[in-house]
C-alpha cells in the first residue's frame, strides 16, 4: 500500500511547502491557475490566525473579478445519481465551452468514510479535464463555516475565470439549504416512481426548486419516470407563484444515455437570461450576501461570547435551570449576552 501523503501527516499547510504572498496567490488565481487556485482554497480554510489573515486579502483583492458565472446547486438523496449526473452533465458544458468547476457541500460534522472514498473516485474524468476544477467538502465544522469555505472558494474559482459553477451536497441534511442560498439555480434531482417519494420529501425543498431533473429515465425506467414528472409537475403547481415568476420546470434526464441534459443546458440558460432580464438575477445574489452577513454575525457573536472562559462556566449554569425547567431558554441566551457585554451582575 503506498504510504500516506506525509505532507497531510504533518498537518498539511504547515510544513508545506513555503506560504506564497497575498500578490503571488491572487496572481496565479487570475491567470487562472488551478494549482494556485487549491492552494488559494485550501489557504481559506486554514485556522490559523496569519492563514485567515492572508487568505482574507486574497478574497478581498479576487472579489472585484468574481461573480461572471451561473452558480448551480445540485441536491439530491445519496444514490439518486448526483455525481454520475455531474459527470455527463459537466461534460456537456465542458464541450459548451464552458469552464467549469464542482464544489461539494458537506455540513455534517462527522465525515462518513463512503464520502472521503467518494471524493476520490467520484467524477475521474472530469477531474482529467483542463478546462475543470472539482474541489471535495471543506470538513466539518459549523454550517456558517462550512457556508463561508464554500462562497469564498466560489469567489476563488470565478476570479480564475470558472464560469459555471456546480455546488453538490453530499450527504443529507442542513446541505440543502445552504446550498439554496448560495446559487442561482437550485437543481433537484429525484428518482423515477414518485409516489411514497413524492409522500416523504420535504416539502420546502421542493419549494426551492427552480428545476427538477428526474434522474435515470433509461433502461426500462421510461414509464416511471414520466409518471413522476407528472407527479411533481402537479405538486409544483401547488405552490404560490414567486415574485419573480420563473416556474420551476420537470425534466426527464439519463446521465448513462445523456438523454436530456441538452434540456438541462438549454433550462439553465433560459434561466440565466429570464432572471437577468428582470432584475431578479442581482437581487437573488444581494440578498444572499446580505442573508450570510447576518448569519455569520450571530455565529461570530457566539462564538465570542463562549471563547470566554467565564461565560461558558455561566451558561452551564443557565443550562442546568433551562433543562429543570426553572429558567426560560430565551431568558437564559439574554442573560449570557447580558453578562458577557457587562460582566456579571453584583
Ligand atoms: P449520488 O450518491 O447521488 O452521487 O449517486 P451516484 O451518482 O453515485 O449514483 C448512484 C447509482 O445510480 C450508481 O450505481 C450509478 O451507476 C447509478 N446511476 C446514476 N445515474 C444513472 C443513470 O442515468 N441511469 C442509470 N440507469 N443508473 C444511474
Amino acid at each position: 500500500m503506498p504510504p500516506l501523503n506525509p505532507r497531510l501527516l504533518s498537518g498539511g499547510l504547515d510544513r508545506g511547502p513555503r506560504r506564497k504572498s497575498a500578490a503571488e496567490y491572487i496572481e496565479g488565481v487570475l491567470a487562472g491557475n488551478r494549482v494556485i487556485l487549491s492552494q488559494a482554497i485550501t489557504l481559506t480554510e486554514s485556522t490559523r490566525p496569519e492563514d485567515q489573515k492572508l487568505a482574507s486579502e486574497v478574497i478581498h483583492s479576487c472579489l472585484p473579478h468574481a461573480g461572471k458565472s451561473l452558480r448551480i446547486g445540485i441536491t439530491g438523496i445519496p444514490g439518486v445519481g448526483k455525481s454520475t449526473f455531474i459527470e455527463s452533465f459537466g461534460q456537456l458544458l465542458l464541450e459548451k465551452g464552458h469552464r467549469l468547476s464542482v464544489l461539494a457541500i458537506d455540513p455534517s460534522s462527522e465525515r462518513s468514510k463512503g464520502s472521503i472514498l467518494g471524493d476520490k473516485t467520484r467524477m475521474e474524468s472530469l477531474t482529467r479535464e483542463e478546462n475543470a476544477y472539482i474541489r471535495p467538502s471543506p470538513s466539518g465544522g459549523s454550517p456558517g463555516g462550512v457556508a463561508r469555505k464554500t462562497r469564498e472558494s466560489i469567489i476563488l474559482c470565478e476570479a480564475a475565470g470558472f464560469d459555471r459553477i456546480l455546488v453538490e451536497t453530499v450527504g443529507v441534511g442542513q446541505g440543502e439549504t445552504i446550498v439554496h442560498s448560495m446559487v442561482d439555480f437550485f437543481l433537484l434531482l429525484m428518482l423515477p416512481g414518485a409516489g411514497d417519494e413524492l409522500q416523504g420529501m420535504k416539502r420546502g425543498i421542493m419549494e426551492m426548486a427552480d428545476g427538477i431533473a428526474i434522474t435515470k429515465s433509461d433502461f426500462g425506467n421510461e414509464k416511471r419516470a414520466k409518471i413522476a414528472a407528472a407527479d411533481y409537475r402537479r405538486a409544483l403547481e401547488l405552490f404560490p407563484p414567486a415574485d419573480h415568476k420563473w416556474k420551476a420546470q420537470v425534466l426527464l434526464t439519463s446521465a448513462m444515455t445523456s438523454m436530456g441534459l441538452e434540456d438541462v443546458y438549454s433550462l439553465l440558460e433560459n434561466f440565466y437570461e429570464f432572471m437577468q432580464g428582470n432584475g431578479h438575477f442581482e437581487k437573488r445574489r444581494k440578498g444572499q450576501a446580505v442573508y450570510w452577513m447576518n448569519e455569520y454575525l450571530g455565529e461570530l457573536v457566539r462564538q465570542k461570547i463562549l471563547e470566554n472562559p467565564e461565560s461558558r462556566k455561566y451558561r452551564n449554569e443557565l443550562r442546568e435551570q433551562v433543562t429543570e425547567g426553572s429558567l426560560s431558554p430565551f431568558e437564559a441566551a439574554d442573560m449570557l449576552l447580558r453578562h458577557a457585554l457587562e460582566g456579571p451582575e453584583d
